[in-house]
């Protein structure tokens, strides 16, 4: 792998670097003051942030499969890596350049899998960033990191698709502006162990679809992308909404799943950085029992930890994006994996930490450990639990071993 970012890659990084500071961070304040009123899910000012990073072309960065009638611009997984880590110092900054969660890995399914129909209808609003989407696979009634649970029916009746069940944690639902879910759901009981599940796309005024309610998450509703859960009764859509064949959401789910992750850890890593900084200005400006807290070896350790774990977690990451664009989605299932776990850990050390070294000022809303802490700590559950995401790379490594016909133990033992 060559660790140097290309001339591509540094100019687009830097063009990103400069809106950031220019347009984004003197908001910040203005951004938390606004979203503490209730019933605010999206700030003033983010129309006009939007459509000047649009005008500039800083804007669908996240989708590497963008065509030229698609508006943005085209990175590879590795380019965005650099840029994702900037969008991810704030918890609002992807949605300005459109590489937010969940529409990224939404828009990117509907271009790999959606009709030229639904592409009008359903893609063409959210790459323009007009509206926004969901994705509705978990159920509060089974166990959902085995997808094969899922237990909501999608029943195809000729020209139609009946949906029956309850969905939870369908992140974005409950904004006003979220207009189409994609639904998984079970279509053919009497299909084999992972093909019996399709997907739906349907539109969030349909009758019968009910919001229930928007989930706290550590006590905290997240505002912009709630987790909302949703109950279907009947919901009625034309056979068209099917997404892709019948059978083939597991498929379509895997293919949706690799580069979001694999954006959910550069963003974290962006954050992650944000808060190394803060701890170690926070711990300069401070002093007990006659020393500064820069003095104390704990403290030191605290940052040396948290680099050691952020550099690993970085190369990994990077290399994942590499190999993503390099080998495709399926080969890289063990990388992805790998930095699914381990970005969430060094996530959730350097947040720990932070509070820490921040004291009581650490746990609250106007330093941004706590929230980094329950993101992290959500982190190890989304897009597949750790244990699951342990059992891949286990049963990947012992594939592996198996294939290798040489015998270590004959080699290695004495
Ligand atoms: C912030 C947030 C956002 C989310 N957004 C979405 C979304 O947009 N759309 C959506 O559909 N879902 C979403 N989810 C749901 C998430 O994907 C599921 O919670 C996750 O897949 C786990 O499913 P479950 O909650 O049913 O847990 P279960 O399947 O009940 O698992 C519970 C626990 O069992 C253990 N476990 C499971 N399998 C194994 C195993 N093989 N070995 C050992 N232990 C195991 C693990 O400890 C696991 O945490 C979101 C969740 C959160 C927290």
């Amino acid at each position: 792998m060559n660790f140097d970012a290309d001339d591509a890659t540094i100019a687009i990084r830097d063009q990103v670097e400069a809106f950031f500071q220019r347009e984004i961070l003197p908001r910040a304040h203005d951004w938390h003051e606004e979203m503490a009123a209730p019933d605010r899910y999206e700030a003033s000012f983010m129309a006009g942030l939007k459509a000047k990073a649009f005008e500039q072309g800083l804007w669908n960065m996240a989708l590497p499969r963008l065509t030229d009638d698609e508006p943005g611009t085209c990175l590879s997984n590795l380019q965005f890596a650099y840029v994702g880590e900037i969008l991810g110092r704030l918890s609002w900054a992807s949605e300005v350049f459109n590489c937010h969660a969940p529409d990224v890995p939404n828009m990117e399914i509907l271009q790999m899998f959606a009709t030229p129909e639904q592409k009008e209808t359903y893609l063409r609003p959210l790459l323009r960033g007009e509206s926004r989407s969901s994705f509705a696979m978990t159920e509060p009634d089974v166990a959902s990191s085995d997808a094969t649970n899922i237990a909501t029916r999608i029943d195809i009746n000729g020209e139609k698709l009946v949906i029956n069940g309850r969905k939870w944690f369908a992140s974005g639902a409950g904004n006003p502006n979220c207009k189409f879910i994609i639904v998984v759901g079970l279509s053919d009981p009497d299909a084999q162990r992972g093909k019996g599940h399709s997907m739906v796309i349907v539109p969030k005024n349909t009758p019968g679809l009910t919001v229930v309610r928007n989930i706290p998450v550590m006590h905290h509703v997240d505002r912009v992308s709630p987790h909302t859960e949703l109950l279907f009764e009947d919901v009625t859509v034309p056979v068209e909404n099917l997404l892709g064949a019948p059978g083939e959401g597991f498929l379509m789910g895997q293919a949706r799943l690799g580069p979001a992750r694999v954006h959910h850890c550069m963003r974290a890593i962006g954050r992650c950085e944000v808060m190394l900084r803060l701890m170690l200005e926070r711990a300069r400006s401070r002093t007990t029992f006659g020393k500064n807290i820069r003095e104390y070896a704990n403290f030191q350790d605290a940052i040396s930890e948290s680099r050691m774990e952020l550099e690993q977690a970085r190369l990994l990451v990077q290399r994942t994006a590499w190999l993503l664009d390099r080998d495709g989605n399926k080969a890289v299932r063990k990388d992805v994996s790998i930095i699914k776990i381990a970005v969430a850990r060094a996530y959730y050390n350097i947040a720990n930490r932070g509070v820490q070294v921040f004291g009581a000022m650490g746990l609250t809303s106007e330093a941004p450990f706590a929230s980094a802490l329950a993101q992290a700590r959500a982190f190890r559950i989304y897009d597949g639990p750790d244990e699951v995401h342990s059992r891949t790379i286990f049963r990947l490594e012992e594939r592996e071993s198996l294939a290798d016909k040489r015998s270590y133990s004959d080699q290695y033992l004495h």
